[in-house]
């Protein structure tokens, strides 16, 4: 058993990081942030992947408008990840977001740092202090004579400070370098100092195999001595890759259960054609602990939730008082709403036994998408197209950008 280094705890949405909470897993979305579906479709590959909190960038202001949108229809809390401009984690919040990444190398101006964490204060959202060992403050960097353990822990407690002055402490800290032994030392020196949340990860680690290599170096090193909250692995590769090695990583030091059904479901927005809640609650309650190991995907509408979970192996989405059975993200099926937590249980235990290729084969496809395509069409007649009010949302975040 590992001995976990005691931390406070914060939330990430619904996600808690630190404190008795499980060691979550992060990756971030390649897409532009302004293409919403693209975004979406990752965001949702990488829930079922078994990744836990999103990280996307909010480099401009069309970035910033495509998180109003995304936030909403997430399955996971999204984080904004800012750069050089702090009016763009002022927009980021406007939009929803969940989280902020700051990087105190890229915005030093003390009253920009202060006007993010006061707003970030509060609408009650963490911030990560993300040091990077490749863009600290070069005032630091004379300093330290170089790149160092101490200098990358100072820039932290740099930062952590300018946040006290406004009286905010929903923080966690990163101190990552694409050095294995200098992040471990940072890490280390870190933990030592506060007891702020952890987010650990070795930044530029690569392609695989190697960068899967020295990524699980660093942050096993330090997950064995208790150190570590929250991890990513950084990787030159689909970030699908990247949430599977964390959670693989994680099952194999015993800091993560194996799931059985790894259930994954919409968050509800206002598309949304049913109780997401509560047909996931009764999904859970159905497949219980039987032995199916599958990513099952139940999804409050039809317009855009086969879309979404495509990289759920079986899902359901609801229109028009129907289920849409759909697997691998291909329309199975049709069935009455009543019948959808059936349904699912009774699918997913063919494609437990006989894989997904043969129930694809066993399904009317052409059927089951023309039903989609008619109640999705039928939904986007009777709802509009902006059913979360994310144009509202843009023109605050407009006013704040420009
Ligand atoms: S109701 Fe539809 S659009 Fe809304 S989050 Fe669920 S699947 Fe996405």
């Amino acid at each position: 058993m590992i001995e976990r280094r005691r931390t406070r705890q914060i939330h990430v949405g619904a996600v808690a990081v630190g404190g008795d909470a499980p060691i979550s897993v992060q990756s971030m979305t390649i897409t532009k942030t302004a293409d919403v579906e693209g975004t979406l479709q990752q965001i949702y590959g990488l829930a079922a992947a078994g990744c836990d909190i999103v990280r996307c960038t909010c480099n401009e202001g069309a970035a910033a408008e495509g998180l109003a949108e995304i936030v909403p229809r997430s399955p996971v809390p999204i984080i904004a990840d800012i750069h050089h401009q702090y009016r763009m984690a002022l927009a980021a919040l406007e939009a929803g977001v969940q989280g902020l990444r700051l990087n105190p190398g890229n915005i030093r101006k003390p009253e920009h740092i202060k006007a993010v964490a006061a707003e970030a204060r509060d609408r009650n959202v963490p911030i990560r202090i993300g040091v990077n060992g490749g863009s600290l403050d070069p005032a630091l960097y004379e300093r330290h004579g170089g790149l160092t353990a101490e200098a990358m822990v100072e820039s932290a407690r740099q930062e952590l400070a300018y946040f006290a002055e406004v009286d905010f402490d929903l923080v966690k800290i990163s101190v990552k370098a694409s050095n294995v032994p200098l992040m471990v030392e940072a890490y280390r020196q870190l933990a030592e100092v506060t007891d702020v949340p952890l987010h650990l990860g070795v930044t530029e680690a690569g392609p695989p195999p190697a960068g899967l290599v020295k990524a699980t170096a660093g942050i096993s090193t330090l997950l064995l001595e208790g150190i570590g909250d929250t991890i990513r692995y950084s990787l030159t590769a689909d970030p699908i890759e990247e949430a599977r090695a964390g959670r693989q990583l994680l099952e194999a030091l015993g800091l993560r259960e194996r799931k059985n059904v790894d259930l994954i479901a919409c968050p509800s927005c206002g598309r949304a054609e049913i109780d997401v809640i509560d047909v996931a609650n009764r999904a859970l309650e159905a497949f219980g602990e039987r032995k199916l190991p599958l990513q099952v995907a139940v999804m409050g509408c039809v317009v855009n939730g086969p879309g979404e979970a495509r990289e759920a192996d079986l899902g359901i989405a609801a229109g028009n008082k129907r289920g849409h059975l759909f697997v691998k993200g291909r329309n199975v099926a049709v069935v009455p709403e009543d019948e959808m937590v059936d349904a699912l249980v009774e699918w997913a235990e063919f494609i437990n036994e006989h894989g997904v290729d043969a129930a694809i084969a066993r399904a009317d496809t052409t059927r089951a998408e023309r039903e989609a395509a008619r109640d999705r069409s039928a939904l986007l007649q009777s709802q509009g197209t902006d059913v979360n009010h994310a144009d509202e949302k843009i023109v605050e975040i407009r006013k704040t950008v420009h």
